[in-house]
């Protein structure tokens, strides 16, 4: 496990407030921005990890933290952490993610101490066990409540990192649950340096989870204009209609009341549709896909709306005919995924 600690980041923190330096001084983190709030107090502490959260603009409460609590969140008991458990079996591992994490380490493999940025990284994402192992990388999490895995308590629509900190930036699950996607983006671009990747992969058909924190929904199309901003080095589907089917039985047990635990117990005896998954049309499943996934380069050069139009098409291409006529060409040290048909 390679999750670097504070002190060895401390020239990359930037105010998310002000955008000014940090200062570690002996009763906490500082700003050294001379009108900030930060100057005078020192940013939140909770576990050990600063809470570099801009509560003026953030959806977050200042005294949600203050009370020793944290968002989103709720510590599982037994039972909770089994059901967990059960609906990752459900579902499915995250067969893209954990092809993907291979590329990314490999892609970075030449790169000394390359540093990489996990947003929304409080819980390794399904998929992601190769890249935690890597010992390559330095990973710098980031979550809107601290654990083991996070470096920092921050909010994703403002990093707190000088502009080209990270080599890469891992991205799981998040962007459904951000306010501005967009926003969140484009601080993804600010903190990658030139040339350096993202990952993102984002759910699509699927019901709301984490309550009120649920706002968006990606298609492949929709995704791929999200981050426009950036060369696509490959993207494609997690999991087909087969989970997309599961997500709706799941929410229709919940439909009558029944509560997620009951609501997935039901769900239970039909894992086996995700299976169709493998044999089901490749083109036909981008259109009902649980998820989306894109790993892309930074690009200093952005999409043109009219060139998002004939993406559509060109993703429903064959992978090996799409790499043939150059659309999706993986650069080098990268290969690209023939598994558009997602989670197995
Ligand atoms: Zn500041």
């Amino acid at each position: 496990m390679a999750v670097m600690k504070l002190p060895e980041i401390l020239n990359l923190l930037r105010c998310p407030c002000c955008a000014a330096a940090l200062e570690q001084r002996e009763i906490g983190l500082f700003c050294t921005g001379s009108d900030c709030e930060y100057g005078h107090d020192p940013f939140m502490n909770l576990s050990g990890q600063p809470v570099l959260v801009d509560f003026g603009t953030s959806v977050f409460k200042r005294s949600t933290y203050a009370g020793g609590a944290v968002p989103i969140v709720r510590p599982l008991g037994l039972p909770g952490r089994i059901l967990d458990r059960f609906r990752e079996n459900l579902y499915g591992e995250n067969r893209p993610a954990e092809a993907k994490a291979a590329d990314l380490i490999g892609s970075l493999a030449h790169k000394p101490n390359a540093k990489v940025l996990v947003v929304g990284g409080g819980t390794a994402g399904s998929g992601t066990r190769e890249l935690y192992a890597a010992t390559t990388l330095n990973i710098v999490g980031l979550d809107v409540f601290p654990t083991e895995l996070t470096t920092l308590v921050a909010d994703g629509h403002q990093l707190p990192f000088a502009a080209g900190s990270f080599d890469a930036v891992w991205i799981q699950a998040v962007l459904e649950h951000v306010l501005d996607p967009q926003l969140v983006v484009q601080e993804i671009h600010r903190v990658i340096a030139d040339d350096g990747l993202v990952y993102a992969d984002t759910p699509f058909m699927q019901q709301v989870h984490g309550g009120a924190f649920d706002f968006h929904r990606f298609s492949l199309n929709g995704h791929r204009w999200l981050f426009r901003n950036f060369s696509q080095i490959d993207a494609g589907t997690v999991g087909g209609a087969g989970t997309s089917l599961l997500w709706s039985l799941r929410y229709f047990f919940r439909s009558f009341g029944w509560g997620n635990k009951i609501s997935t117990l039901l769900t239970m005896p039909f894992f086996w549709i995700r299976f169709f998954d493998r044999v089901t049309s490749r083109t036909a499943n981008s259109d009902a896909a649980n998820g989306v996934f894109f790993l892309g380069r930074k690009s200093q050069v952005a999409m043109a709306p009219k060139e998002i139009v004939q993406y559509y098409w060109e993703m429903r291409e064959a992978p090996a005919k799409r790499a043939a006529r150059g659309a999706n060409a993986p650069a080098a040290g990268m290969v690209s995924n023939p598994g558009m048909t997602g989670a197995e």
